[in-house]
């Protein structure tokens, strides 16, 4: 089904590779030869975000990696502080500035923060700056049903993608069926939970059977679902790893018994309905 120059097609006509790399938690020193290695791998999406803290790294990486700037994906993030019409324009402008671009491919709202109440102001700040040509793609992150009909409803313009917390654990089946009934592209965030699923019989076997290592395994399941993946490595061999997930495909058997894995209460990130900034969660 996939390799990895595989891409997906948003519903405004641009398109994205389905496998990308997250830069979380990579510290601004080790940033530049870690996004090498991966565009090395073949990665040539990269999803970083304002509260990230590594736009600069980022940024070096790209200008220092030989490749055109048309043959990268980047996507950053709007953080939780910055809502509001003004505030939006100022922080997206801060984010291009310190990742030295003129445009970034996708921009997404962090998170929705509720209750705030400004992310319709911040979509609409995000639809003037797709129309001057510095956004080329707007997403969000983080938002639940609720939410992406808000937006729907009061600017008629849906996100190409909604980036969640999904893995096997957690598999959010009601806002994957709304995003998919929308023409919104689901990108997992953690697609490998942290790493926390290495020990799961089920994933185990599995794994044995086709003779891939769990990750490939799980990865290979969001890519079966139609997700975007954004998996997190600074390792060498794991970044080629996880990229390397055409080679194999998983059959209905092992879909399903994935599928039993899910648990309701299984989501270890912060519940979008509430969270605002840490020390407020
Ligand atoms: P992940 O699920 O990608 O897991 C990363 C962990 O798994 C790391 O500890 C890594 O060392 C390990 N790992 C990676 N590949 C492996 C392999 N092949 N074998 C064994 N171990 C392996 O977790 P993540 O970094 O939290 O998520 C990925 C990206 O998702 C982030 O970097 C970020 O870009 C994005 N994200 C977004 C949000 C959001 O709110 N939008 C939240 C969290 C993460």
């Amino acid at each position: 089904m996939s390799t990895i120059l595989d891409t997906v097609t948003f519903h405004d006509g641009n398109t994205a590779p389905r496998i990308g790399l997250g830069v979380w938690q990579v510290e601004n020193d080790v940033i530049v030869p870690t996004i090498h290695k991966a565009i090395e791998a073949g990665y040539r999406l990269i999803d970083t975000a304002a509260i990230y803290g590594n736009e600069t790294g980022v940024g070096e990486a790209i200008k220092t990696c030989g490749l055109d700037r048309n043959e990268l994906f980047i996507t950053t993030k709007l953080w939780n502080d910055r809502h509001g019409y003004d505030e939006t324009m100022k922080a997206f402008d801060e984010s291009l500035e310190k990742l030295g671009l003129d445009y970034v491919d996708m921009y997404l709202i962090h998170w929705p923060v509720p209750k705030h109440g400004l992310y319709v102001k911040s979509w609409e700040a995000l639809i003037q700056l797709r129309d001057e040509g510095r956004i080329k793609s707007l997403g969000v992150s983080n938002f639940n049903i609720g939410h992406l009909q808000t937006l729907l409803d009061e600017t008629g313009v849906i996100p190409v993608v909604n980036q969640i917390e999904l893995n096997p654990r957690f598999q959010q089946p009601e806002l994957r069926a709304y995003n998919a009934e929308h023409g919104i592209i689901t990108q997992s965030w953690s697609p490998l939970g942290q790493g926390t699923l290495w020990d799961l019989p089920i994933l185990k076997s599995i794994a044995e059977k086709h003779g891939r290592s769990v990750a490939q395994i799980v990865l290979r399941w969001h890519l079966q679902l139609g997700n975007m993946i954004i998996p997190k490595s600074v390792t060498p061999a794991r970044l080629v790893e996880n990229i390397t997930l055409g080679d194999f495909s998983l059959d209905e058997d092992d879909m399903a018994a994935i599928a039993t894995l899910h648990d309701d209460d299984a989501r270890w990130g912060p519940d979008p309905e509430r969270f605002r900034l840490p020390k407020e969660s």
